[in-house]
């Protein structure tokens, strides 16, 4: 990278993408990586538009131990590294980050709310009304850990997303069939999640992103799930600088120009230092 001059005042524009890799250390392991299945279902199979209208009671079982597993983990070292990078003043950086995972463990981290990421898949905190898509704040668990009934708050949200006119107080509720009803509408809500088949979320804020870097980042993605795997050559034609932190190397090595083999927890707190000392 070339040195800027003092007088420069036109920030670097750095884009990271992160993927489960990232929250491996915080003991969420990717259901791939765990033989794809939940109690004999494949992920496939609970995780569509489908299963959700054939059983919406077994999505909600599904998704209910995600949240109690997403609350009950904690952000790592690689989560509070990006977290106080965006929270510091760097004359020179402007930070963006794209995050496929949908633990809220980047804004858990995130105390001062400076890293807003922006979620691609959605996000396990949030649900949405079937009938007009207005999202929500929703930290409920319907079932336990063992797919009992039992309706519980997982904290996920903050004081912020409580405070929200859109935090859903379940207590207000219409329920049917066990399950809620959307103040909006009086429809069932679902999880604020992309599923198998259907399209991922801002790519209309985060294509002209990634076009846009100066350093472009992927921390723990595995580079076979598009459109995400695409985005470090479109970050590449377009100039970026492209550099990749994985346990293990992706297919797109050809558009890498650093590539970081190891753990995000030990390796993101260090590249972030070092971008420190380049400014
Ligand atoms: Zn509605």
């Amino acid at each position: 990278m070339s040195h800027q001059g003092m007088d420069s005042k036109t920030n670097k524009i750095i884009v990271i993408l992160t993927g489960a890799g990232i929250s491996a250390e915080s003991g969420l392991g990717t259901f791939r990586g765990a033989g794809g299945l939940w109690e004999n279902h494949r992920v496939e199979d609970v995780a569509t538009p489908e299963a959700y209208n054939k059983d919406p009671l077994l999505v909600w079982r599904f998704y209910s131990m995600r949240r109690i597993q997403a609350a009950n983990a904690k952000p790592n070292m690689a989560h509070e590294a990006l977290a106080n990078f965006a929270n510091e003043e760097h004359s020179n950086f402007d930070i963006h980050l794209i995050t496929q995972n949908v633990d809220v463990l980047h804004q858990r981290a995130d105390r001062f709310h400076r890293l807003d990421p922006i979620c691609m898949h959605g996000s396990l905190h949030q649900s949405r009304c079937t009938s007009c898509e207005t999202v929500y704040f929703d930290d409920y668990a319907y079932f336990d850990l063992e797919g009992n009934y039992a309706p519980q708050n997982t904290e996920l949200c903050n004081a912020d997303q409580k405070a929200s006119p859109h935090y859903l107080h379940h207590y207000k509720l219409d329920y049917r069939n066990f399950l809620p009803l959307s103040p909006c509408c009086k429809q069932p809500i679902r999880p604020h999640i992309v599923w198998f088949g259907e399209n991922p979320m801002f790519m209309e804020k985060i294509i002209p992103l990634v076009q846009s870097a100066d350093l472009f980042v992927t921390i723990g993605t595995s580079g076979v799930v598009y459109p995400a795997a695409g985005f470090l050559e479109m970050a590449k034609i377009n100039g970026a600088k492209t550099f990749c932190i994985n346990q293990e190397l992706i297919p797109q090595s050809g558009v890498i120009d650093v590539f970081i083999q190891g753990s995000a927890g030990e390796k993101v707190p260090k590249f972030l230092e070092s971008l420190k000392n380049l400014s």
